[in-house]
């Protein structure tokens, strides 16, 4: 069995006193010895400072994007190779550096190969939209954004080195939480299409969009889910931490 993964996504949330707070709040509150992996991606100007904070305490620290070169005239952009070493994973692909900032399905792979190869663990997000839904067309965009997003690997990434978040768009900050059974029949679909497709199996596949202390049990009891990409319920410590209690006491019945 592998242990869920449990990763607050801050998006641009608290400035470097406020997010030292919360972060010190987490560590106090958050039980990062039941078998949950636990992680916080701050804004970037936060990451040095939380480091600190979160030294010896087990919470692991990401960064919600990173660029695709290691190094050059990229103005504005930060390179795995700066946060290679101390900084444990990159999250690519969120839907809203898809949707509003126009990240195309193949930067997403960019951002993925480079991070990896310079050896920080990657949170690779896909989701469909409402009206890609509407159409039909969930299956279709989500093995487009996974065949994109590991193109640019001659072979496939080991399991260990990165996880996928379903995450469907009209579900993120909505309030509207995908059922657990709409969240687990994509989230099958993803280990289905990695295995018979790009030939990665055992990849932990993660459910983010509007998950809530109170809704997190439900959709960690099936089967497919280990873990969650978690917004605005992981700028609260208390809900947070609820949410990786969660995740302790699930015991799907197939991981
Ligand atoms: C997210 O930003 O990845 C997310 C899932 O946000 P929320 O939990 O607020 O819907």
């Amino acid at each position: 069995m592998t242990a869920p993964l449990v990763a607050g996504n801050w998006k641009m949330n608290t400035t470097v006193s406020e997010g030292i707070a919360l972060a010190t709040a987490l560590r106090d509150v958050v039980d990062t010895s039941a078998g949950v992996e636990v992680a916080v991606l701050p804004p970037f100007t936060h990451l040095w400072p939380l480091h600190d904070v979160f030294a010896g305490s087990g919470i692991l620290l990401g960064a919600q994007d990173v660029f695709w070169e290691t190094s050059g005239a990229y103005t504005g952009e930060i390179s795995p190779t700066m946060l290679a070493g101390w900084c444990d994973l990159a999250l690519v692909g969120h839907s809203e550096r898809r949707h509003l900032l126009g990240e195309t399905d193949a930067d997403v792979g960019r951002k993925f190969a480079c991070a990896a190869s310079n050896g920080l663990r990657v949170i690779v997000a896909v989701g469909e939209t409402e009206t890609e839904r509407d159409a039909g067309t969930t299956f279709a965009v989500i093995d487009r954004q996974l065949e994109a997003a590991l193109a640019p690997f001659e072979s496939p990434p080991v399991p260990e080195t990165f996880v996928i978040a379903y995450e469907p768009v009209w579900a993120i900050g909505t309030g509207r939480t995908a059922s657990p059974e709409q969240a687990q029949e994509v989230c099958r679909h993803i280990k289905d299409h990695l295995a018979a497709s790009l030939a990665v199996t055992g990849v932990r596949v993660l459910y983010g969009g509007s998950v809530t202390a109170d809704n997190a049990a439900a959709l960690f009891a099936e089967a497919d889910i280990e873990g969650a990409l978690v917004g605005g319920a992981s700028l609260h410590s208390d809900k947070f931490a609820a949410i990786v209690s969660a995740a302790a006491a699930s015991s799907p019945p197939a991981r």
